[in-house]
């Protein structure tokens, strides 16, 4: 994994934790070929368009992650935001309103359940207590294994 280059046709990104090629193309959307991993951006305006692509799909993708969580687990939230932070993976405030980087999008489909677990059981505890960390392994029995696939990508926090 490395940083993006100014030019980004080439570049290889991490999708959902799957190398995904990009190509810069005449075309004037955003398309995403999932069959062969493969995302072609207009020329113009490249990175704006892919950074606003990858926005979109993380906010769609996990609020669909933290809706079926959460009614696996019993709780409720009060609404799920994607923003551009760069210092944490996710969060839950005080008011059970959940918040992930548009980064998140580049782990694992696993990894992203161990994030949005991890955000839900802040809901009943608001702490990193033994007992919070019970109810993540409840519902995410290997989330040691998701914590330090994040830890060790880090720099993917450092992309757009
Ligand atoms: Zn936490």
């Amino acid at each position: 994994m490395r940083l993006p280059p100014e030019n980004l046709d080439g570049y290889t990104l991490l999708l959902l934790g799957k190398d995904c090629r990009i190509s810069l193309t005449d075309e004037k959307f955003v398309r995403y070929d999932t069959q062969n991993h493969r995302l072609y951006l207009p020329q113009a305006n490249a990175k704006t368009r892919l950074v606003k692509w990858l926005k979109e799909n993380a906010k769609r993708i996990l609020t669909g992650v933290t809706q079926t969580k959460a009614q696996e687990m019993g709780v409720s939230f009060k609404s799920v935001t994607v923003t551009s932070a760069k210092t944490r993976w996710g969060s839950c405030s005080a008011e059970n309103a959940v918040r992930y980087s548009f980064r998140l999008l580049y782990a694992p489909k696993e990894v992203i359940e161990y994030v949005v677990v991890h955000e839900l059981s802040h809901v009943r505890h608001k702490n990193h207590s033994p007992r919070f960390w019970a109810e993540v392994a409840t519902y995410c029995p290997a989330w040691k294994t998701h914590r330090d696939w994040l830890k060790r990508h880090g720099i993917l926090m450092e992309i757009f």
